[in-house]
């Protein structure tokens, strides 16, 4: 799972996937077939998947993101929820893909204090109607997990009623192909999967989503050094390879260093799963974006003006790289929760 990215994507697919802003239904079901889809059976496929997710995001970040949501609803079903055994929940743990629709236009940092969706019940099923934003993966949903106000109480519910939603495909510079769309429910029919503490749920879960996006950022840049080893080995400038000219060695041997370090706090991390330490997961997060960023920058640079061109591997992996400080929780309110968390246990610097 964690060999050549060759295995799920190749440098023409990441390229069109990128220029055309969707995954081909054909590259869908080798996913599916290589069983990153589901069966989820627990911490073991969480590890084995968010690996997955690290080894795509050199090539297609769109597709690790498809991946990874897809897994983030699965881990919440299992781990959070306390699975139960409903036919629903069932399909979404062995199959098919899901999306997470939680945002609105008012904003997603605030998330509690700008849901407008309500679901409405009638006879033990609910009817969702509104609006969400960027719903990522709700151009190839099977299945909607979406925050609601049930009488004005947040609540998560699922919905598979696709024919009762438009979704329109959101043109973003970042993750694309990553079928992030802009998604209006008219009276979806849905079910209702939390009793009470939606949003605490959902906070939960989102910790999964910050290490998922975590090995996206460790794939990005390992994509990038993988990219820059290769040219910089093989153009010449001044009758020597690139690699030669220590300025050019100097970038690499930094990129390599950020690396190793993010990826051993990293593995670190995946090993306590299915628990996960709030604290780590937002530090990790906001390294693996830093050094993505980093990175990118780096492979650019080596390139020169070849690392501009569109959807380029080099110009792909910039550009999504700066989504990583704004999905999953912006880089702000990661650094004031991990200082809020000092602050309530000082303790945690010196452990
Ligand atoms: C690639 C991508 C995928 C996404 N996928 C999903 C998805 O699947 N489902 C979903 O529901 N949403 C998704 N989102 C939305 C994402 O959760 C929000 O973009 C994110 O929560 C930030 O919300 P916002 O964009 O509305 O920015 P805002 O909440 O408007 O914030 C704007 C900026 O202000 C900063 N800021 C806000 N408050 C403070 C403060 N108190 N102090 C300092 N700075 C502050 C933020 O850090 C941010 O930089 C995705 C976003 C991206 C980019």
């Amino acid at each position: 799972m964690t060999g050549s990215t060759s295995l799920y994507v190749g440098e023409m697919e990441a390229f069109e996937i990128d220029r055309d802003n969707i995954i081909p239904e054909s590259v869908l079901s080798r996913l599916s077939s290589s069983g990153l889809f589901g069966p989820y059976t627990g911490a073991e496929s969480a590890v084995k998947i968010l690996e997955s997710v690290r080894a795509l995001a050199r090539r297609s970040v769109g597709l690790a993101s498809v991946v990874l949501i897809n897994m983030s609803v699965q881990f919440l079903v299992y781990h959070v929820l306390g699975y139960k055994e409903t036919p629903l929940l069932q399909r979404i743990l062995d199959h098919g893909i899901s999306a997470v629709s939680l945002t609105e236009k008012g904003g997603g940092t605030d998330l509690a204090r700008n849901i407008t969706v309500a679901a409405e019940e009638s006879g033990g099923e609910y009817c969702l109607r509104g609006e969400k934003v960027f719903t990522s993966n709700g151009l190839y949903a099977d299945y909607f997990l979406v925050l609601a106000l049930d009488k004005g109480e947040p609540g998560l519910f699922v919905s598979d009623d696709r024919k009762s939603m438009e979704i329109e495909a959101l043109d973003l510079s970042s993750f694309r192909g990553a079928g992030i769309a802009r998604v209006v429910y008219n009276c979806a029919r849905a079910v209702k999967i939390t009793e009470s503490k939606a949003m605490k749920t959902v906070l939960q879960a989102i910790n999964l989503g910050r290490l998922g996006y975590t090995a996206i950022g460790i794939g990005i840049a390992e994509g990038s050094l993988e990219d820059a080893l290769e040219y910089t080995r093989e153009r010449k400038v001044f009758e020597r390879p690139l690699i030669d000219y220590q300025g050019i060695q100097w970038m690499l041997a930094d990129t390599y260093s950020r690396l190793e370090t993010v990826k051993a706090l990293y593995r670190q991390a995946l090993q306590g799963l299915p628990s996960i330490n709030p604290v780590q997961a937002a530090v990790l997060k906001n390294e693996a974006a830093r050094l993505a960023q980093e990175a990118a920058w780096v492979n650019i640079q080596v390139h020169g003006g070849r690392g501009l061109e569109h959807h380029s591997r080099p110009e792909r992996l910039y550009r999504d790289a700066r989504a990583l400080d704004i999905g999953e929780g912006a880089r702000e309110i990661l650094k004031s929760f991990i200082a809020s968390s000092l602050a309530r246990n000082p303790g945690l610097a010196t452990m």
